[in-house]
């Protein structure tokens, strides 16, 4: 099992991971396919979104923030509902597909790891799927 480690630094957080990604399918020498990333965590997601204007990373982040507070009426005792239920809303995984070496990411698009109970140290799994031949 593939995987990237990502340290998020703050505790609500998009990490573009898309660099990480593809050099990952360089080193395995993956041409086609699919790549499957999957957030093994209950407090972090993971979303695919627009990479040129860092004010939509704010703008989802600020949107998450009011729609879902960090402080409200939760039961959870550990405090950190919230971050729960952010995490059900970016969902844990998407598949991206691969071509010519390549992920087929759209031009404005890019790959972030999303964290909504940091500073941690997360996992994305990594699987390659094959092309059907
Ligand atoms: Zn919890």
């Amino acid at each position: 099992m593939l995987q990237l480690t990502v340290h998020s630094r703050q505790r609500v957080e998009l990490i573009n991971i898309t660099l990480e990604v593809q050099a990952l399918i360089d080193q395995h020498k993956i041409s086609s396919g699919a790549c499957l990333l999957f957030v093994p965590h209950t407090t972090a997601g993971i979303i695919i979104n627009e990479n040129a204007d860092p004010d939509v990373v704010r703008d989802i982040l600020t949107t998450l923030l009011r729609l879902v507070p960090q402080h409200g009426d939760y039961r959870h005792l550990e405090g950190n509902s919230d971050a729960h239920i952010k995490a059900v809303l970016t969902g844990s995984s998407v598949i991206v597909p691969i071509s010519q070496g390549r992920l087929q990411l759209g031009t404005w698009q890019a790959i972030y790891f999303a964290e909504f109970d940091g500073p941690r140290r997360r996992q994305v799994l990594v699987s390659f799927l094959a092309p059907i031949s």
